[in-house]
């Protein structure tokens, strides 16, 4: 893959801050209260959009959490049936992806301790189920990644109990071993109370288990735990999954990067051998330079953590850092990246199942910081990554329950379709309006999301394009780029204030037509000679004329 390099592209661009006062009706268009905006300009002018069907893994996914999306059968536990009866929902918001949370059996709510690693755990439903999730998402072109988690199992897990019972038999002065009981080597024994070691109950042993007590890590060194795992990926893959999200690969050998490079370099050969096409993505929760590294071991794609939480590059750009950062850091990534692993697809995302959501990150806003972060996050590179009600900018924070509340179809909790939530959730306030009464709002943050998700299927230059900066186009709070894939450009320009703004775009000519655009109110974007006019928190897409 090429290099990128600044493309200081000469464009003299002038750009003013208007003085025109935040449009007066601005406040009272809360997200989602019906609006008379009969003609909200990107709902026209990105009519003319083509989505290009996805064939690779440059795509948009969608994170579920099965337990809180949609419940089926009235238990208040979302569950697969319920998923299905959703997927026109998210085909329809433009996702070719979905990312399943852990789905096997497990003792606990969120199911990140598993205890049978080729099951559906009860409450979601059966494999007949997940079959049938497979082949209605096989029809509209969804491809379905599950979560694999590795680090560590349930201490109801029939291996731990195995290995519990025979040390529990086993003589004070016996040497244990795994030729009397293998699963003895499946986790990390020892007689020595080691950091982040627990005591094994009724014997003199400990058990190393980093994250929970209730979590063993298992010994990832061992070549039975290594056949288990492939094995446990050729059932997935014999079920049709598409793919694998890797739990916490940071901590398969905590505090060890090589060793965790080198297991996962395994992993994914492993998976590839069974079937070339597995896709793997993985969770690496620390800085860039570290999880950058793990590249090198061929693996797809790395969460990009650099630009996601209340703390990243997106949210830093939009509660007022310099706008040109959020260009910059992908430049750099693209660099960094490609460093370790030339065919590397960044996995973009901006909140997850272990983060504050979005809604909470800007106070007073009226949805036009939610809805520009929604954009920043899907208009990068790779396979973009939203999790489950960022669409609607669901609220959610504080304890981890928070941040998996029940998906807000409805405002009704009776309604059809509507979950209970974790059992120790906290009462979650929503700020903005339920789907059921955003959807016919054309500025609301629903349509909103659809309409980022529809410009970034349809423009290669997005899903796949590197990222050059414009300088002359920019001042601090209005950043343009462009992207460019197979020789074709577009200029990408992001009034990142809620102030107009004008930028002269003299000397880019030949990006003289508005492509696309999204608005945050009714107020339009205009391009006249070589003037764009962008009202405050709006984006657009420039590409040549035909
Ligand atoms: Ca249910």
């Amino acid at each position: 893959m090429k290099k990128n390099h600044l493309q200081k592209s000469g464009i003299c661009a002038l750009l003013a801050v208007l003085a025109m006062c935040a449009c007066t009706n601005k406040d009272s268009e809360a997200a989602g209260s019906p609006s008379a905006a009969s003609s909200v300009q990107m709902m026209e002018l990105n009519q003319n959009l083509t989505p290009v069907k996805a064939d690779d893994d440059f795509r948009s996914t969608y994170e579920v959490f099965v337990y809180s999306f949609a419940d089926s059968d009235n238990d208040g536990i979302g569950d697969l049936k319920g998923l299905i009866s959703k997927l026109d929902y998210i085909e329809d918001l433009g996702f070719n992806e979905i990312w399943l949370m852990p789905v096997c059996p497990s003792d606990t709510y969120h199911k990140y301790d598993v205890n049978d690693y080729k099951d559906i755990d009860p409450e979601y439903g059966t494999m007949d189920d997940f079959d049938a999730l497979i082949k209605e998402c096989d029809q509209r072109g969804i491809e379905v990644i599950v979560d694999l988690v590795l680090n560590h199992t349930s201490d109801t897990h029939e291996w731990f109990r195995e290995a519990h019972e025979y040390l529990k038999e086993l003589p004070e002065d016996w040497e244990a071993s795994a030729e009397y009981c293998p699963y003895f080597d499946y986790y990390n024994f020892s007689r020595d109370a080691g950091d982040g070691y627990s005591p094994l109950s009724d014997t003199n042993w400990y058990y190393e288990a980093r994250f929970w007590s209730e979590m063993p890590d298992l010994n990832l060194d061992s070549e039975k735990v290594r056949s288990e795992i492939s094995d446990i990926m050729k059932f997935w893959l014999d079920h049709g999954v598409h793919g694998f999200r890797l739990d916490a690969v940071t901590s398969y050998y905590t505090g060890n990067n090589e060793k965790n490079i080198e297991f996962l370099k395994w992993l994914v050969a492993e998976g590839k051998k069974l079937n070339p096409e597995c896709y793997f993505v993985a969770e690496g929760w620390t800085d860039r330079n570290t999880f950058a590294q793990y590249y090198a071991s061929g693996i797809d794609s790395m969460f990009d953590f650099s630009f996601a939480n209340n703390d990243g590059v997106i949210a830093s750009v939009i509660k007022g850092s310099d706008a040109n950062a959020y260009g910059e850091a992908q430049v750099r990534e693209q660099e960094l990246f490609a460093s370790y692993n030339e065919n590397y697809i960044n996995a973009p995302f901006y909140t997850n199942h272990d983060m504050a959501r979005s809604a909470g990150y800007y106070p007073n806003d009226d949805g036009s910081k939610v809805k520009t972060a929604i954009a920043m996050n899907l208009f990068m590179r790779g396979n973009a990554f939203v999790y489950y009600g960022e669409e609607l900018g669901m609220k959610g924070s504080g304890k981890d329950e928070n941040k998996r509340a029940p998906m807000y179809w409805s405002d009704d909790p009776e309604a059809e379709f509507m979950c209970t939530g974790p059992i120790d959730m906290d009462e979650v306030k929503m700020v903005f309006p339920s789907y059921e009464a955003q959807k016919d709002d054309p500025l609301s943050i629903y349509n909103y999301a659809k309409q980022a998700l529809k410009i970034r299927n349809s423009f290669k230059e997005i899903t796949h394009g590197e990222v050059a900066m414009q300088y002359d186009a920019c001042n601090n709070r209005v950043t343009a780029y462009t992207k460019s894939y197979e020789g074709s450009t577009i200029l990408i320009v992001m009034n990142l204030s809620g102030e107009a703004a004008e930028a002269d775009l003299s000397s880019a000519a030949e990006f003289s037509e508005l492509k696309a655009v999204l608005n945050t109110n009714e107020e339009k974007i205009e391009l006249n000679d070589s003037t764009l006019k962008l009202p405050g928190w709006s984006i657009a897409v420039l590409g040549k004329k035909q």
